[in-house]
């Protein structure tokens, strides 16, 4: 059976036991602060469970993308060096939303596992939850007589502790009880040796869980208190990589065909062979898994950046590099080249990879660039100290080290490695206090307190009015406070609201919340999963009372226009740029529109221009906004609507439409209701973000207007200044070609005023003492022709000694040249001698013994330098 296949088996079969199935959700989370990227199969169904919004269905089945890297899961470490936790894996899942529960779900598990799959019974091992008293958490005994039902007896049951069994998907949110399948893949000889029972639960490699029952029955609040969900739900996780090892009987999730194309393309181009030497095999592994982190990441909208969800990726990416170089000695980017050979394996499942595959190599090969030049200048770094390193008893101190951390995004291990090498040591601990003084920074940096929900209503839902009302009376559902750095705000939730909350690039809508005679203000509305969360600085004085709301209409109304228009743009520059351009992020507000796609080359003035013409004709066309609400996904995709980016599964979509033939977009934003109300268009600047994903910024209406008028009017100044000539551009290039004519003639000048100020000077030359002495105020333009004429005296007079004196842009300077064998016979230094000459002017200076000048502010004292000078010269003999 192919991995492929035993995906397909899974959702056969619960489909067979009335389940719907549906597609992953993108691994990356747009609209829950508390969740950086899908970490389970329960995420996206989060507010089912919750019991914020009805599930579509009581039963569903699927499989998900999931990443363990950052939060309450994370694997990352244990990657590479183990063979069954991977960053991004699959999970799949049967659901079950206040419809059936235990005896359903762990039948049909075992059903599947042993009749369908065929596993062996005696090698299957389950766990139920043991209690925790101090929870006041029982024995989940239902579980056990259950299984003890399905197995026949007890002796493969075992009660686990609240760690391994008792599922909770964050720090809050649903959880409960849950039961674990473990599977032991050992030899026949050494189940002999050591029972399976005995090592479940134990981190061995090949006795491992491969599938999760989750009864949720709690939500876990703020304060680590729990309480009872309003449903009773099933949530099951599945580990496909480790089914597929388990079915296609192999040691390691490596072995199996989810991973082997991949082990191969990287063992070839490394021209190693996979499994013959421990450090290269982890590389292999680390570089296998981080591909799939990398691309499913980038595909689902994820950029690698400086920070937040950005940053967690470019992370991942930069351990792969790491590995690849230290381990497998790759030296030039490389990573990038494994994505077709992935993308191919995924496309009946996941067909976002092939259809971005060329975008997605783009990005990471660019990331593979910077960070390998980083690396460079990391290595040349500690070149550079290695003499201070050896001199203090052969260790890189912890300050360095958490320096190539911090700054070249070396790790310790990599130093470590790098130190060995240079048969230094690093001092790990000095490493861990600068390391923990940076995480209290930005701890302190980013306290905020959040209080529970406090529900004011509890059974009703909200309904989001602002497609068609920007007023309606409403009440409060619920409410909670949150502080930050010593700044309160409440977070409001209401039964129907007006208020459109961030979400698709639009900002949320600002506005007011009335009751009585109290006036709240509204500073923002957003999306927490799915509840409008309205932000205010204070509650209305009586929470139950019933409320007013009104948004601020002026506001949404160029908000409204700027999102229209950013479908208009979207379309142009398909049309315009290609079919490769995608949406890769979006800014709207009351201000611009931002719009960033997939692009490789600067968009040029030219085609600004067509993209520009072409919407602003479609604005004129005045198209009347077609927006349907509710239409089944595969119905609009049917009718050719681009998806936006990112989109949370769900059934039902929202389609707008201006002109069928020209933009249909999945959007759940708000919009003119026809295009001639955004009046006219105009983009301010083109620009490029990230590899290969270029940004436009536009205004409309309004704005736009006072952005040409504003353009204008340099304009007209300029022609004004100018002289109002008929043609700007060829009177611009005139002066400008006049301008680099008299610059040419004015050096001319100086030049042959620097020849004749030679000839004078060397005329003026006194002897005093058999030295040629020569000192002057000269006027002279630069520095440049000053050192020029001193240099050019030094060839023409011997036994020179020469001071001159200039003025240079206001400021004071002063040169002093000597003939080398007053230098040599008569122990002259021309640098202390300028030094002393340039208290004149309040300066000082220096150079060689045989030139040198100084600089001063006192530009007055100039005039007395040539006597002083002359002085000095006398007095020598
Ligand atoms: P483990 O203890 O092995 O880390 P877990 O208890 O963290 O597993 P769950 O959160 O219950 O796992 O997830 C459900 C299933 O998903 C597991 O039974 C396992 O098969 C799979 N799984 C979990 N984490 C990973 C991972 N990092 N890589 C691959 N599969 C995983
Ligand atoms: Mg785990």
């Amino acid at each position: 059976m192919t991995s492929n296949e035993i995906r397909k088996q899974f959702l056969d079969f619960f489909a067979s036991k009335g389940h719907h199935i549906v597609p992953s959700a993108p691994i990356v989370v747009k609209d829950d602060p508390t969740l950086m990227f899908i970490n389970s199969g329960m995420a996206p169904f989060k507010d089912y469970f919750l019991g914020n919004k009805p599930a579509p269905y009581k039963r569903i089945a699927d499989t998900q993308k999931c990443l363990r890297v950052s939060g309450k899961h994370n694997d990352l470490e244990e990657v590479g060096y183990d063979t069954y936790h991977h960053t991004m894996f699959e999970m799949l899942g049967n659901w079950s939303f206040g419809d059936y529960f235990k005896k359903d779900a762990l039948h049909w598990a075992w059903e599947l596992l042993t009749e369908v799959y065929k596993l062996p019974k005696d090698r299957l091992y389950v766990s139920v939850f043991g209690g925790d008293p101090s929870e006041n958490l029982e024995r989940d005994m239902e579980a056990f007589e259950l299984w003890k039902g399905i197995l026949g007896s007890e002796e493969r049951i075992l009660f686990g502790s609240k760690k391994d069994n008792f599922w909770e998907m964050g720090d809050t949110g649903p959880c409960g009880p849950c039961s674990e399948i473990h599977i032991d893949l050992r030899s026949e000889e050494e189940v002999a040796k050591t029972p399976g029972k005995d090592l479940v639960n134990n981190d061995h490699p090949q006795v491992v869980e491969i599938w999760n029952n989750v009864f949720m029955e709690f939500n876990r609040l703020q304060d680590g208190s729990l309480v009872k969900l309003p449903a009773q739900h099933v949530d099951t996780g599945m580990g496909f990589e480790r089914l597929c090892m388990a079915i296609e009987g192999k040691q390691s999730n490596y072995d199996t065909s989810v991973f082997q194309p991949l082990i191969q393309f990287i063992s070839d181009a490394a021209d190693i062979k996979y499994g013959e030497n421990e450090k290269t095999d982890i590389a292999t592994r680390v570089i296998a898994d981080h591909i799939r982190t990398l691309s499913f990441a980038i595909a689902d909208g994820q950029l690698p950046s400086n920070n937040k969800a950005g940053y967690v990726i470019r992370r991942i990416l930069r351990r792969a590099v790491r590995y690849a170089f230290t381990f497998l000695n790759f030296k030039k980017p490389f990573f990038y080249s494994i994505v077709p050979t992935l993308a191919d394996q995924m496309a009946s499942v996941f067909p976002e990879l092939k259809q971005q595959q060329s975008f997605v190599m783009r990005v990471i090969e660019e990331e593979e660039i910077a960070f390998l030049r980083t690396l460079e200048n990391g290595l040349k770094r500690l070149d550079t100290l290695e003499e201070k390193f050896k001199q203090n008893g052969n260790v890189i101190d912890g300050k360095t080290a958490f320096e190539l951390y911090d700054t070249f995004g070396f790790p310790l291990d990599l130093t470590a490695l790098i130190a060995r090498e240079k048969g230094l040591t690093v001092d790990e601990a000095g490493f861990n206090v600068e390391m923990e003084q940076q995480k209290n920074r930005s701890r302190n940096a980013s306290v905020s307190e959040q209080s529970d929900w406090v529900i004011v209503n509890d059974e009703a839902e909200t309904e989001f009015i602002g497609y068609d009302h920007e007023t309606t009376e409403t009440r409060m559902l619920r409410y909670r406070k949150v502080s930050t750095k010593g700044k309160t705000e409440y977070h409001i939730v209401l039964e129907k609201t007006p208020f459109y909350a961030e979400s698709g690039g639009q900002v949320g809508d600002t506005g007011f919340l009335e009751s009585g005679l109290s006036k709240v203000k509204v500073i923002d509305t957003r999306k927490e999963n799915d509840l409008i969360i309205h932000v205010t600085t204070e509650l209305p004085e009586d929470v139950t009372a019933p409320l007013y709301l009104k948004i601020d209409a002026n506001r949404r109304k160029v908000i409204k226009k700027n999102h229209s228009a950013t479908h208009l743009l979207h379309a142009a520059l398909r049309n315009h740029l290609g079919e490769h351009v995608h949406q890769k992020g979006s800014l709207v507000n009351d201000k611009l529109l931002r719009f960033d796609f997939s692009h490789f080359t600067k968009v040029t003035d030219e085609q600004i221009h067509e993209i520009e013409r072409m919407v602003n004709s479609k604005i004129r066309q005045n198209i009347a906004l077609d927006e349907k609400r509710n239409v089944p996904i595969a119905e609009a995709k049917q009718h050719g609507a681009m998806a936006l980016f990112g989109e949370k599964y769900g059934e039902f979509v929202r389609v707008i439409t201006f002109d069928k033939e020209y933009s249909v977009e999945l959007c759940g934003g708000t919009h003119v209701a026809s295009t001639g109300e955004i009046g006219f268009f105009k983009i301010v600047s083109e620009s490029s973000v990230a590899a290969g994903v270029r940004r436009i910024e536009a205004v409309t209406a309004n704005a736009a207007e006072e952005f040409v008028h504003n353009q204008l009017a340099q304009l007209e100044e300029v022609k004004q200044l100018l002289g109002s000539p008929q043609t700007l551009s060829k009177t611009v290039e005139k002066v400008l070609e006049e301008n680099s004519a008299l610059k040419k003639q004015l050096e001319q000048f100086e030049l042959k005023q620097v020849t004749v100020l030679k000839n004078v000077l060397a005329g003026e030359a006194q002897n005093i003492n058999g030295i040629n002495f020569i000192a002057r105020n000269v006027e002279l333009c630069s520095a440049d022709y000053v050192k020029k004429l001193a240099f050019d005296l030094r060839q023409t007079v011997d036994n020179l000694f020469l001071v001159l004196a200039a003025e240079i842009d206001g400021k004071p300077q002063l040169t002093v040249m000597l003939s080398d064998n007053l230098v040599s016979e008569k122990g002259l230094n021309a640098t202390q001698i300028v030094k002393e000459l340039a208290k004149e002017i309040q300066g000082g200076g220096g150079g060689q013994p045989f030139y040198a000048t100084a600089g001063g502010k006192n530009a007055a004292g100039l005039a007395n330098v040539p006597a002083k000078a002359e002085a000095f010269v006398k007095g020598l003999n």
